[in-house]
Parts: C-alpha cells; structure tokens; sequence
C-alpha cells in the first residue's frame, strides 16, 4: 500500500511571521520553538511571539508543541509568558482569527501542546491575532480622505521605517484639551494595535463629531513598525526596549524615542498642551492601570487618574484585577536607561501619562477570552471614556 501524503511545510517568511527552531517528530507532530528576543546586553529574553504557517495539512489531526518559553522580565528569571492560559489564534484565510480551542501545557518542560484538527490544507497560527504594518497601511488608505485626519511622518525607524503621528480633530485646535495615544511599543503586543484601530474608526465615524470638536487627538498607531515587521517581541532593530531608555537620548540606538519625545516637545513647545497621554499594553497576566510617578508630584493628577480609571472601569470591559497605581520614579532603581515612556516624559514635561496593560488571557467582564471585535469595540470605549474624563 502506498500513502501518499503531501509534504507540510511550515513557514515564517511573511511580515510579522517568527519561530526559531522546527523538529519534526513525525508526519503530524512537531516541536515548534518560540525564537524569543533579547535586549542590547543579551538579557531580559521575551519569548511571547510566534506566528507561522502550515502548508499542505491533511485532515489528519495534528500536535504541534510550543516550546522553548522561559525568559527573563527586569532581570528576573521566569518560566515563560505562554502558558495554560494563552491559547493562541487560528486563521484559514489570513484575516479572521479566532482562539485555538483544544491544547494543553506542561508545566515542567514547559511546553503548550496544541492540537488541530485542520479544517483546511493551510492555516496560520499565532501568539496573539496580528496586526502588522500591511494591516495600518490598509487603514490609513480608508481614512486618509477624512477632512479631519492628518498624518505627520516624525522620524524614521533603525530600519528606515516611518513613524507616524496621526492627528485628529475639527476645527481649530488651541482653545481644546488633547490626548495622546501611543500604541505598541512592545511589538508582540497586536491587541492594542487592533483596539487602536477600533478607536480610530470611532474617533472618525459620522457621529463622533464631538468627540473631534473637544478634544485633540494625537496618536502615534506604530510605535515600532520593525519590530512588527521582523516579528519581533519587545525591543527595537537594536535591542533596546522601547518603553524603557526614555531617560537617555541617543538618536543612532533608538531613534524611535528620540522621534517620539521630539514630537511630544514640539507640540508643547508651539504653545499647546497634553492633557492626558496614554500608552496601551498587553500582558499574559495583569491587567491595570498605571499613572504617573507619584500620582504627579504630591498627587495633583490623583484626581484625574481616578476619574479614567472609574470610568474605564464602569463603563467599558477594562477587567482591573487591582486599583489605579502609580508607577515609580524608574523601573530599575541606580540603572539608566530604565524610565517608562509615562516616568520619562513625567520627569522632562511634567506630563500626566497613563499605561495601560489589558490581558491577552481570560476577561472576567466578557466571560471568556478576548477576540478581535472585543479589541475593536474597546477602542471605541477607550476613547469616549478619555474624553469624558478630560472634559468633565
Ligand atoms: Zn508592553
């Protein structure tokens, strides 16, 4: 008897794809390794990003093993990012993407074993559902026409991308409030790209008028496009992490920031001001809030930070596990190179910045785990609960 089975391939050469190593086990298992990225001193390895293809499947059921996952976070080890809890997200077409429903992990290699059944001969899998350079460009081609959007190139990246600052708003903008809204500065992190996107829409649908005649809406979509592009995990071309180092300058190793600070400073600088500055994250685990160092000096954006965080909270499906925190002076006491984006532009502008993590894991307010339309419809949230707070 002679089984003919197609030969599977799976690949990693398209925008934001990423494995390291691949061992075939046999026809329909394989040990797939997370390739995992570490900083300018080798240290602090994340390995929370993979997204790859599979070519020729049958519908033979397959095992493919997730492993190689421990690393590192603020020079303490840990087991790993990728657990029970992190399924990832399947596609057959390259554009919808939903959880993988039927895997396990073991704690002790530690591994995630995921088990498909494939539905068709090709599919993508991924850490989190992506969304990448190709996916903003095709936004940016809808909204471009839109008389109250403008688009502003800031710099370029290590790789000679462009960066972005997109600004939102009817009519004349010095007599409003501005936010300012940064989104993935950890590359893996695509959850935020997507509830960027979803804000966008919502900042710039027909009904949103209000929105854009109140408030000035700054928003750098991309803050590190070679990052999405390599399939990166957490730090620029060069190593460096791109929500640490804002309390260093150096143009050549992190151009991206030196960028981002230049366009924050220059917007004050022309007589404007920032009322509030957001950058949105995505953990495995927590889910939080984070204001400025101090609640800004003796507490004076106290008022402010509680006012987002109960409306974030009452309003939207931000599922905090704990009560708005301050973030510390740096994250990396006696360190350089250690400050957060909110900590360094605190210290230079006094400015009242906010992180936000959401967790890529189970939701308590949505009783499961967070898919793309939830992503898209928190924009949404995200953005009239920042306005309602900076205006009231
Ligand atoms: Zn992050």
């Amino acid at each position: 008897m002679t089984l003919l089975l197609a030969a599977l391939l799976i690949h990693t050469n398209f925008e934001g794809g990423s494995l390291g190593q691949i061992q075939k086990v046999s026809e329909t298992h394989f040990r797939l390794a997370v390739k995992g990225e570490s900083d300018q001193d080798h240290r602090n390895r994340q390995a929370n990003w993979y997204y790859f293809r599979v070519d020729g499947a049958s519908s033979q059921p397959l095992t493919l093993d997730i492993v190689n996952l421990p690393g590192e976070y603020n020079y303490k080890p840990n087991r790993g990012a990728i657990t029970k809890d992190t399924p990832p997200f399947i596609s057959y077409d390259g554009l919808r993407w939903e959880h993988v429903k039927t895997y396990e992990y073991d704690p002790v290699e530690p591994k995630l074993s995921l088990h498909i059944a494939p539905a068709k001969a090709t599919f993508w899998i991924a850490h989190c559902a992506p969304y990448t350079n190709e996916n903003l460009a095709k936004l940016r081609d809808e909204i471009r026409g839109n008389a109250d959007f403008h688009e502003q190139t800031i710099g370029k990246t290590v790789g000679g991308r462009d960066l972005a600052l997109w600004t939102i708003t009817h009519g004349e903008s010095k007599s409003k409030k501005t936010i300012w809204l940064m989104f993935r500065q950890h590359s893996w992190e695509s959850g935020s790209s997507w509830v960027g996107e979803g804000a966008v829409r919502t900042l710039l649908a027909s009904d949103s008028r209000r929105l854009r005649q109140e408030v000035v809406w700054k928003i750098i979509p991309l803050c590190d496009p070679d990052g999405v592009a390599r399939g990166g995990v957490r730090f620029n071309a060069n190593g460096f992490d791109l929500n640490r180092n804002w309390d260093v300058v150096d143009p050549i190793k992190m151009p991206e920031i030196t960028a981002q600070r230049n366009a924050v400073k220059q917007w004050l600088d022309s007589g404007n001001r920032i009322d509030l500055l957001l950058s949105l994250h995505n953990t495995e685990t927590g889910e939080y809030l984070e204001g400025p160092p101090d609640g800004g000096g003796n507490g004076k954006f106290k008022p402010l930070a509680e006012r987002v965080f109960q409306i974030l909270s009452e309003h939207t499906t931000f599922a905090p596990a704990q009560p708005i925190r301050y973030a510390e002076e740096t994250t990396t006491p006696g360190k350089a190179g250690r400050m957060t984006v909110i900590q360094g532009l605190y210290r230079d502008f006094g400015i009242a910045g906010f992180l936000m993590e959401q967790r890529v894991s189970y939701n308590a307010k949505l009783g499961r785990l967070p898919e793309v339309p939830d992503r898209l419809k928190f924009g949404a949230e995200l953005v009239q609960s920042l306005a309602k707070a900076v205006t009231q």
